[in-house]
């Protein structure tokens, strides 16, 4: 084999475990794509626009994931899926992308625009009150990143040029971070330098205005998968378990409060390990305020 073949075949063979390991599977279509799996408790997204929100309020840190059809997701109930075929990319020529490696190289990407055959994820504060840190501003920092390449966010102006927020290719430190604005959201370009399985952490901080002091969350992790999508075959034979995973989920998450959302969930530091006991289906610990 080849060394693009053998890595596309480790691919395969590991999600091929995951699906094994699996009692339950959730699908969703939108717009005709595969927009979400759930395996093992955790849903994949493909498809849709998503954003990795940040949220402080009652004195507590909230990040969490919202996607627009699908709604809001705890960290450790998601994961942010890259299409290893349609994300893969070369880095181009030029010093300005050498953060990414060395012209040519492979290179996964989730892009700053919107492209349909992936996810579209952003980060934002749209929920994050005006007022409430210095300048209405949070940051966003990277603390660690675990997995089998180099992870970079970067944005693109209008001229093509990449403006460089996080690499952990010239190593993680406080430099690695990305500016938000209370209110509001932006995009930008997620890049990983070897498909596989990917821990990033992240720290969300600001000062809090008049006087409050400079406040940091828990390092929250998300998980990244660069991996082949289910195919089709498979998804809509597992379509029916997933239509009743979410009706349960959300029938529990309901509530008598309607939906309304009933608090926050603390500084988020949980991370459990992928579970092996299948879709939970008890009351969902979750705001559920609703979708973007
Ligand atoms: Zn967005």
């Amino acid at each position: 084999m080849t060394q693009t073949q053998t890595v596309m075949h480790g691919i395969l063979l590991r999600a091929a475990r995951h699906a094994r390991r699996s009692q339950s599977v959730l699908l969703t279509s939108a717009a005709g794509l595969l927009a979400a799996v759930s395996l093992s408790g955790q849903t994949w997204l493909w498809h849709g626009h998503a954003d990795l929100g940040v949220n402080y309020q009652n004195g507590v840190w909230e990040l969490h994931i919202h996607h627009g059809s699908l709604g809001k997701f705890e960290p450790e109930e998601v994961v942010l899926s890259v299409d290893v075929i349609a994300a893969s990319n070369t880095v181009p020529t030029g010093a300005v992308w050498s953060f990414l490696g060395s012209a040519g190289s492979p290179v996964w990407i989730l892009p700053q625009n919107h492209d349909p055959n992936l996810l579209f994820l952003g980060l934002g504060a749209e929920e994050l009150g005006t007022g409430v840190f210095t300048g209405d501003q949070v940051m966003l920092t990277l603390e660690s990143v675990q997995g089998p390449g180099q992870f970079a966010l970067y944005e693109t102006d209008p001229f093509g040029t990449p403006q460089l927020f996080m690499n952990s290719g010239d190593g993680v430190d406080g430099n690695d971070r990305i500016p938000l604005t209370a209110g509001q959201h932006r995009h930008a370009h997620w890049a990983f330098t070897a498909p596989g399985s990917y821990q990033l952490s992240f720290v969300a901080s600001g000062t809090l205005a008049a006087g409050g002091g400079f406040l940091a969350s828990a390092p929250v992790a998300f998980r990244f998968e660069v991996a082949p999508v289910p195919e089709p075959g498979l998804a809509a034979l597992l379509s029916v378990g997933a239509a009743l995973w979410f009706w349960l989920r959300n029938r529990a998450a309901a509530g008598p409060d309607n939906g309304r959302c009933l608090g926050t969930q603390g500084s988020v530091t949980r991370l459990h390990p992928i579970q092996s006991a299948g879709i939970q289906i008890g009351p969902r610990p979750t705001c559920m305020e609703g979708p973007l």
